[in-house]
């Protein structure tokens, strides 16, 4: 029996040593381990003690090795308790507890390390078996090893209490992780009970110690966590958004949750998982890899869903396949998303339409899918947008840009691509078989009265550009498109403008403008040249300062070479400032040599007024010069004047520093009489367009006729400017103008020329 109790200890130690190892090698990512292999190595200590106890021939050896025997017990039961606590997730409890254990774990040692000297604990006899095989084991405990069961009792007692708790408060699924190491505790406190109260030859219980550690090795290290894995991906696959089939090697669904059941159940030719499994057998979704992916939509309730469904192969660690599973992920929350970003990233927040960028995409494409159509681009753009803005507000122009948005959408129909490019421009491509001029200018004129309490009429530029260059850039078409609106950008009557390959070379001319400008004016080429201006007796009041620009290869250019460019970038302002002291730096010449009546009118671009502070410049410059205010006159356009209320301001401030304030070209524009009531002026410059030949004379020296007798009536001077023939000065006479400017008089000179033939000199009319 002796060989019996040998063989069971000898093999417990062995095989707890094998786990210890197991543990070291195999499972040191798991954090319990640790505790684990306390435990079980203490268990080994427990029952190689005790078998050494047991069988070597010497009492006080055998005393001693009780002893360690003892002590490795009270260890074990120590890493029981800090096993559960780990176990448990109680690490506090342990922090709490570890001082006073560890100082009734050293009292019971020292008393166990002293007991086999003084027998204060237990003592040891030497029995045999029926074979006749000696060995010893302990009896006559005393008090002091009372102690010592008590540790083991209250340290289990707290274990098991601990893992009731836990049982108690946590969810089913963790029952199996907690009850296991329980029942293991109940099971061997019974074994051990039960065992003392037999009181066997033998202490059998010690197997238990190495059957504890087996088993706590193997529910907390292995079964568990294994076990707990399946519960916990079970219900991960049960709570997962997408919907997740699994399929085993004969094809048989093994496992289906509900978000693949509600799947199946929404195409309602298919009613179960399995019919939904056959039919993309059927189609062969499953292909020779090991894993693909299709897209398909189904309509669930009503609303169209997107799904994108995987197939996948379930493959053990030697990549044998166990099955495979289809992951069914819903993605129409990330398809909408995708939509409507993808639809801000080509449309306009404002009208709906194709943004700029993807009309350019969209049109290039057409050009390519049609080789034989033949297209036409158009381009829109509102006259003086910047003043409904200013004079309506921002949303009255958005409203605006809304209705011609309708308007375009209207036009262009199904047939063409139509965008908003920017800001007040919009833009179409047509096919030039459908395109009409008439249709395009009657569907763009139901903008005109888009104000309609106001006098204000909207008025929509056009710019055509015939496809010829398939290969252009479509923004360069566009460009030309809108080169084209330049060509009639200040007038009120032209609505439509065709892109020629002139415009293209005026254009590059633009740019050499630009380029030259600053050399032009640091090396003086831009000069002043003075048309007279007479009075109805024939005498010389003054003249209007042009200016002329000395190139030095294109000789003399005329203004509207290059006024319009110089507007458009800016640097009118620089040229205006320039020519303005020109026209001082003359006066106060002619002052000094006694010429003090004469005056000289300058030209103020609308444009100044953005970009100089016009007041300002102006009034230091006569303070400068120290010339009458009165000798220098103002020529403002009328639009310029109607820019803004703050233009309005600055004019009315010159007049009243003294300065003569003229309207020039009267009557080319957008004229509003309304403007005449609210605007004081000293000169009305009627524009030449009246003067010139066409059908329409009757009626535009009716029209001159009645706007003289209103400057007058408004207590103000009338100038007529483009006055060729004598005819002219006799009838303009006759309707009362004052003053009169033409080549009939003369042309624009050099200043030497007017001060030598016509200052302070008499006109003699010839007929
Ligand atoms: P504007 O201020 O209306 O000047 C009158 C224009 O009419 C001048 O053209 C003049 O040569 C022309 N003209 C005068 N009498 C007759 C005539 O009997 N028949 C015809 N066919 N034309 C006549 P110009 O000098 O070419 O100037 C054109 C425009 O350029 C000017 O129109 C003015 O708006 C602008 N401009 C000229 N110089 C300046 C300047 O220094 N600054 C600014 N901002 N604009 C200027
Ligand atoms: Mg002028
Ligand atoms: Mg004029």
């Amino acid at each position: 029996m002796v060989w019996f109790m040998i063989c069971l200890l000898l093999t417990s130690t062995i095989a707890l040593t094998l786990c210890v190892v197991f543990c070291v090698l195999k499972l040191k990512n798991n954090p319990l381990t640790v505790y684990v292999r306390r435990l079980i190595s203490c268990a080994a200590g427990v029952t190689l003690f005790n078998v050494m106890a047991m069988v070597l021939p010497h009492r006080k050896l055998s005393l001693l090795l009780f002893a360690f025997y003892n002590i490795f017990e009270s260890l074990t039961i120590m890493s029981l308790f800090s096993f559960v606590c780990a176990y448990t997730n109680r690490q506090h409890v342990i922090k709490a507890l570890r001082k006073p254990i560890w100082i009734v774990t050293a009292i019971d040692s020292i008393i166990m390390l002293i007991n086999p000297f003084r027998n204060i604990a237990f003592n040891v006899e030497r029995l045999s078996d029926d074979f006749e095989n000696h060995f010893y084991r302990t009896f006559e405990y005393t008090t002091l090893y009372t102690m010592h069961t008590a540790l083991i009792v209250f340290l289990i007692v707290a274990s098991m209490l601990l893992l009731i708790k836990k049982m108690l408060r946590s969810p089913k699924a963790y029952i199996i992780k907690y009850s296991s190491i329980f029942l293991t505790l109940c099971l061997l406190t019974a074994l051990s009970m039960f065992h003392l109260y037999l009181d066997f030859q033998f202490d059998y219980s010690i197997g238990l110690y190495a059957i504890e550690g087996l088993i706590i090795f193997y529910f907390s290290l292995i079964y568990v966590p294994r076990g707990l894995m399946d519960r916990l991906m079970y219900y991960t696959v049960a709570n997962m958004k997408d919907g997740i089939i699994c399929v085993d090697i004969d094809g048989t669904v093994v496992h289906a949750n509900d978000a693949a059941i509600n799947f199946c159940h929404a195409d309602e030719s298919i009613i179960t998982v399995e019919k939904q499994v056959m039919r993309w057998k059927n189609e062969d979704v499953r292909t020779k890899s090991e894993m693909s992916a299709y897209e398909l939509t189904r309509r669930v309730q009503g609303e169209r869903h997107h799904y994108n469904v995987q197939y996948r192969e379930i493959l053990d660690s030697f990549t044998k396949s166990l099955g495979y599973f289809y992951l069914i992920h819903d993605q129409t929350e990330e398809h909408k998303k995708y939509e409507s970003e993808k639809y801000r990233a080509t449309h306009d927040k404002l009208t709906g339409l194709y943004n700029k960028e993807h009309f350019y995409e969209l049109v290039e494409q057409l050009l390519k899918d049609n080789p034989d159509e033949e297209y036409n681009i158009i381009v829109t753009d509102v006259k003086n947008f910047k003043i409904v803005n200013d004079v309506f507000g921002v949303d009255a122009g958005d409203a605006l840009l809304q209705k011609i948005a309708e308007i375009t959408e209207k036009f262009g129909g199904s047939y063409c691509v139509y965008a908003r490019l920017m800001s007040d421009r919009f833009a179409l491509c047509i096919p030039k078989k459908r395109y009409s001029e008439e249709n395009l200018l009657a569907c763009y004129s139901m903008a005109d009265s888009f104000f309609e309490n106001s006098s204000f009429k909207t008025h929509i530029h056009i710019g055509v550009y015939e496809v010829e260059n398939r290969e252009m850039r479509v923004s360069v078409m566009c460009d030309h498109a809108m080169l084209a609106i330049k060509t009639i950008k200040d007038s009120f009557r032209s609505r439509v403008a065709y892109y020629k390959m002139e415009l293209r070379e005026s254009f590059i001319g633009g740019h050499r403008i630009i380029s030259e400008f600053e050399t032009a004016i640091a090396n003086n080429h831009f000069c002043a040249y003075v048309q007279p201006q007479i009075s109805a007796d024939g005498s010389i009041r003054g003249g209007e300062v042009l200016v002329r620009w000395f190139h030095p290869t294109d000789g003399v250019i005329r203004p509207n070479k290059f006024i319009t460019i110089l507007e458009e970038t800016g640097l009118i302002s620089r040229l205006d400032k320039y020519m303005w002291e020109l026209a001082c730096k003359q006066l106060k010449k002619w002052t000094d040599c006694g010429s003090k009546k004469s005056y000289l009118s300058v030209n103020i671009s609308r444009k100044d007024f953005y970009l100089l502070d016009v007041y300002e410049i102006i009034t230091s410059l006569v303070r400068k010069y120290d010339i009458e205010p009165c000798r220098l006159h103002l020529e403002v356009t009328e639009s310029a004047i109607m820019d803004s209320n703050n233009h309005f301001d600055i004019i009315s401030r010159l007049r009243k520093y003294g300065f003569i304030v003229e309207i020039d070209d009267f009557g080319s524009g957008y004229s509003s009489l309304n403007m005449l009531k609210d605007f004081d002026a000293d000169v009305l410059k009627i524009d030449m367009g009246f003067l010139q030949k066409n059908e329409n004379v009757n009626k535009s020296r009716i029209i001159l006729r009645m706007i003289i007798s209103l400057a007058k009536s408004l207590n103000m001077k009338v100038i007529t400017e483009g006055v060729e023939h004598f005819e002219q000065v006799k009838f303009l006479r006759e309707y009362g103008c004052d003053i009169f400017q033409g080549f009939y008089f003369a042309k624009p000179m050099a200043v030497e020329d007017f001060e030598k033939n016509y200052l302070n000199r008499r006109f003699r009319m010839k007929e």
